[in-house]
């Protein structure tokens, strides 16, 4: 599943094609990966308000002003109609195709965007999504957007503050691992970046996280900007589906350290690593290098 590095690598290479492109035209192929969270006041009267119309909820004839991520998602905000929220969930891309690219059967995408360039260019965006754990959102504006659903995110991992990873540790006895994957208390981390973060810092992803001591806080908190530093310049880690706007897999998978290598050798100590389960979720740890 993508996290923060995947979406911020995703982020900065759409933002040159995207940023100042004129949505020409929307099309959603299939309507039930997208909410419309967005509902127009009735005029009138009262009541819950109409949904917009589907090419007005995205975007359509509106202008792209910025791209911003908070954890693992990405939200495309236009100048005066609103804003889109992406999920990748298991295996969604945002991809950016030529303006007369066909949808073929069978390849998953369900929502096209065609765009017109700062420069003229034109150009397609399209979701795709096989697995279909992923969605769009839609918002009338930032305001709304941060009110349904990006305030339920804790700081974003990319730039906590010390004080902050200390403040969302200290409210919970649950396994720093359990912690760690919590979007509410901090945002952007998953399975992957937590592992290579804990071993990077010497913490073993069982110790409670309310126990962590104040010299343990600087390694953790110095792991997590350099690994996600590290992971988003060199495109994040593919798993199985996860590629950039132009299809480009990401190179960090090669550098992980102990994700994925369960009884190979540490690279530190050459113990074998091993494998734990932890709030349901596969965990490699060094023994030796992580102690309880
Ligand atoms: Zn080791």
């Amino acid at each position: 599943m993508p996290e923060l590095p995947e979406i911020e690598h995703l982020r900065r290479s759409l933002e040159s094609s995207l940023v100042g492109a004129k949505v020409r035209r929307a099309v959603a192929h299939r309507r039930d990966v997208i909410r419309l969270g967005r509902p127009f006041p009735n005029k009138g009267s009262k009541g819950p308000g109409r949904a917009p119309a589907m090419g007005t909820a995205l975007l359509r004839g509106d202008r792209i002003d910025r791209l911003e991520r908070r954890g693992k998602q990405l939200a495309i905000i236009g100048r005066s109609a609103g804003v889109i929220c992406v999920h990748l969930g298991m295996s969604g891309q945002l991809r950016l195709v030529g303006p007369r690219t066909r949808v073929e059967p069978n390849t998953h995408i369900h929502v096209r965007w065609w765009l017109e360039g700062k420069d003229g260019r034109e150009g397609q965006l399209v979701f795709r999504d096989p697995r279909r754990f992923g969605g769009i959102w839609t918002f009338p504006d930032q305001a709304v957007l941060d009110e349904k659903r990006w305030s339920r995110l804790g700081p974003d991992a990319l730039t906590i503050r010390r004080a902050e990873v200390a403040n969302a540790l200290r409210r919970t006895s649950r396994p720093l691992k359990t912690a760690l994957l919590d979007q509410s208390l901090i945002a952007g981390l998953g399975n992957i970046y937590v592992d290579e973060i804990l071993f990077r810092s010497g913490l073993h992803p069982q110790r409670r996280a309310n126990r962590v001591s104040d010299d343990q806080l600087g390694p953790l908190h110095r792991s997590i900007r350099r690994i996600l530093g590290e992971a988003i310049e060199a495109g994040g880690s593919t798993l199985r589906d996860y590629a950039d706007s132009r299809g480009r897999p990401g190179r960090y998978t090669a550098r992980h350290l102990v994700y994925g290598r369960a009884g190979l050798p540490c690279r530190n100590c050459r113990t074998s690593l091993e494998q734990l389960r932890i709030a349901q979720r596969t965990t490699v740890v060094c023994p030796r290098c992580q102690p309880i």
